[in-house]
Formats: C-alpha cells, structure tokens, sequence
C-alpha cells in the first residue's frame, strides 16, 4: 500500500490511502481545537466558583441547578472522537487543547484503528488518545448512565442524526457536543422530504438556506435531547464550505424542556417574492376555564398568501428560532485561539463576524435577490445598512454570505428602502 504522509497543527499522520482524509477541514479542526479549549477553561471555572460557594455554604445541593450539581470538572477532560478515521483530530486534540485528561478515538473500520494506532505511537500522546474499535452509536449506549464524556465530537460522512440520539445520552450533564453536517443538498432545500426523514423539518431552496441548515440541525439535536429530560444551549454555529458545524452544551433539566417549543418556529416563504415570516410554535397564552386549565398558542396567524406581492407560501421547519451563539463564547474562542493556527486568519475574521450577527433576528436578507425581485439595481450594501440604521432598526452582517444583511426592520420596511434608495 501507498503510505500518505500529513503534517498539520502539531500532529504527523500516515495513512494507509483509504482512510478518510480531508485537507479542507483543517479550518474545522482549528475551530474545534480553539473552542473546546475556552470550554475546557469556562468548565474548569465554573467547577471552581461552585465549589467556593459550596465551601461558604453559600449554597445547598438542592437549590442548584441540576447541571451544576453534576457538574464534575476534576484533573481535565475526556473527550470522544466517534468517528476518527486517522486520528489525526484526536491527536491534535491531544496535543493543542490545554488541560486534555483523555480522549478515546474510536472508528469501526478495521484499517481506520490501525492507522490511529500507529499515528498516536509516532506522535507520543499514547497516555493520552485511547483507540477504540467500535460502532459509535454502541460505545455512546454503553456511557449513557456512568463514566459520561465531557466533550464528544461526531464528524460524520453526510448525515449525523443517526448519532444523535446515543450522542446527547452519553454527554455530561453541561458538557459540550460537537457536530458536523455534510449533506448540504438535504439540509438547503434539495430535498424537503428527505430533510423531514433525518432531521425532523422540511428545508426550503432559499438565499438564507446555510442558516436555515444550522438551525434544522439544532432543532433536530434539541428534539433528541428532550426525549431525555435534556436541552440544548448552542455556543457557536458556523457554515463554511460545504459544511456546517455547531458546538452545543447539553444541560439536564426535566422542568426545561417545555420550553424547548419557545426555541422553535415554522418558516413561511413567499413563492413570488422570497419574503419570509417566522410562526413561533411557542405556547405563551394560558388560561383557566371552570375547573380546566388550558393552553393556547400564540404567535402570528397563519398567512395563506405574502401581504407583500400576494403569492402563496412554501412551509418550511420547524427551526431552532432561539440564538445560534453566545457573543460572549465567541470572543472567549477568538481570545483562547492561538496565532500558531494555520487558519488562524480566517478565524479571526469569521468569528468577529459572528460575534455581531444579531441574535434575536432569524435568518437574512440577500442584496441580489431583493434588487432582481424589485428589477432595481444593486445599491452599495453600505448605503441600505445606513437606511435601516437611520429608520430606527438594528442590522448586521452574517459570516454566512458575503452580500446578506440581518436586520429586524419589518420586511415592509426594507421594501420600501430598496424602492427608493
Ligand atoms: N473526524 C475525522 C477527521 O477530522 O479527519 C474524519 C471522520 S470521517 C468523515 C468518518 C469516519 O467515520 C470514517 O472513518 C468511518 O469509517 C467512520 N464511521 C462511519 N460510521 C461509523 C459508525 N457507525 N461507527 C464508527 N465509525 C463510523
């Protein structure tokens, strides 16, 4: 056989030739390397002011949120690489991430395990990454009720929601859940149907469809933690490529998961002029009748045609309609990242843009679409963003598209701003 030889952070990798790997996702793995470690420090910390307050008895173990109850940072983390091919994510894992207990990289093909085991040999991190020949869904069944993983991490070929449902059982309570998505086609609108089959919610074919991706794919990781009287918080999402990524905390929480409905929304898009409206499937009204207490849900009424040019609506979700990031999160990653990254750069200036996307505004506007909707021509993006800001509305970028603005101007009003700028 025909041995490949990789170099990338600080890991050396063989490869027997059919193992997968993938140059293009080095920007993946920096990523991941930078924001497990400002996990790995936020962990620690909090582990720490806990364990003060529970010194001064500031605190009773009964009036602590489960999480932090359970939370048990102890000597560093483990981590599960489910699907780790050569190892080379593990062994930078290993290598990169400051305060790394143990990491288990586990693949169930045969020639993937010897070439993890011979990589973590020639890298040195032997009392460090554990190769495991498993099925990843088995190894997750058999951590769901003791030794739980702090962080586990699924970079599947194409579709992660077989994982899933094992995955968000087999985290620690507050622990950090890594996932890849692949199959962009499914996930943007090629395929509503099969989008309904792996992940719960029908995509739709638009400008905003890698948003739209991301937060099907979090809608469907909550939808599987609720079943266990667990929910989800995401601290960053990101597209880029042919990928999308999010890096979610698992919390447990029976009394929560109710809310989960407030997190989500149907999509209504115009088939004429690509408007979108979101329908929240939030329950917020409740009220007694008699001896009955009951339940109604809120939120917009249902359009039958666009208020904006009367054609009708394509439905698409339900989507996560809550936060894709925490802000805060972000800028600890963009603090914690080192400069020796070889993708250092693009980090930097993609997550600065995802530390302003605006959190509360769902999905975007795309400039070339609205101008050929409108048959206008297109504005300098500078000159319609002054327009929302001056009309009393916030606006931003997304890292998701380059010519694409958020903003929580009322679609009537960004019409009319794109008529007569
Ligand atoms: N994470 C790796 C990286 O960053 O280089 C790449 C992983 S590759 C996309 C997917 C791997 O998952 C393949 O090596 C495949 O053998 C493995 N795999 C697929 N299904 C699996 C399963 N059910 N259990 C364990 N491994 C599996």
């Amino acid at each position: 056989t025909e041995f490949q030889e990789i170099s990338e952070g600080l890991a050396n990798i063989r490869t027997g030739g059919k193992v997968f790997y993938n140059p293009v996702q080095e920007f993946n793995r920096d990523v991941s390397i930078s924001v497990i470690s400002a996990f790995a420090r936020r962990f620690r910390k909090e582990n720490e002011e806990l364990r003060v307050k529970k010194e001064k008895n500031e605190v009773r173990d009964t009036q602590l949120e489960p999480w932090l109850a359970g939370t048990r940072y102890e000597d560093g983390i483990n981590i599960l690489e489910a699907l780790s091919a050569t190892g080379l994510r593990s062994i930078r894992y290993a290598k990169e991430i400051p305060g790394v207990k143990q990491i288990v990289a586990n693949d169930f093909s045969l020639q993937a395990v010897d070439d993890i085991k011979n990589n973590v040999i020639l890298n040195n991190v032997e009392h460090l990454v554990k190769p495991n020949h498993d099925d990843a869904v088995a190894l997750m069944y058999q951590h769901k009720k003791q030794n739980q993983f702090d962080v586990i991490d699924l970079d599947p070929y194409g579709c992660p929601s077989m994982f899933l449902d094992s995955a968000v059982q087999a985290i620690k309570d507050g622990g950090l859940l890594l996932v890849t998505a692949t199959d962009m086609a499914v996930l943007a609108g090629n395929s509503p149907e099969t989008c309904y089959t792996k992940y719960g919610a029908i995509s739709i074919r638009s400008r905003y469809c890698h948003e739209m991706a991301l937060r099907i794919l979090l809608q469907s990781i909550e939808s599987h933690a609720t079943r266990y009287g667990r929910y989800i918080v995401p601290l960053m999402s990101l597209s880029a490529d042919f990928y999308i990524r999010v890096f979610v905390r698992v919390y447990s929480g029976a009394h929560k998961c109710k809310f989960s409905t407030s997190k989500l929304s149907h999509v209504y898009h115009c088939t004429g002029c690509d408007s979108f409206t979101l329908q929240p499937l939030g329950i917020t009204k409740t009220g007694e009748k008699g001896n009955v207490k009951f339940k109604i849900p809120t939120g917009p009424p249902v359009l039958p045609n666009c208020e904006h040019c009367g054609n009708t609506h394509h439905i698409g979700g339900p989507i996560w309609s809550a936060p894709l990031h925490s802000s805060e999160f972000v800028k600890e990653v963009l603090d914690i990242a080192s400069e020796k990254l070889g993708t250092i750069r693009r980090i930097h200036g993609v997550l600065n843009v995802i530390s302003e996307e605006l959190l509360d505004v769902p999905l975007y506007y795309t400039f070339e679409k609205l101008c050929s909707t409108i048959h206008v021509e297109q504005p300098p993006m500078m000159v319609i963003r002054s327009a929302i800001l001056n009309a009393g509305y916030r606006v931003s970028f997304t890292h998701m598209n380059k010519t694409s603005i958020k903003t929580d101007a009322p679609t009537k009003v960004v019409w009319d701003i794109m008529r007569c700028w």
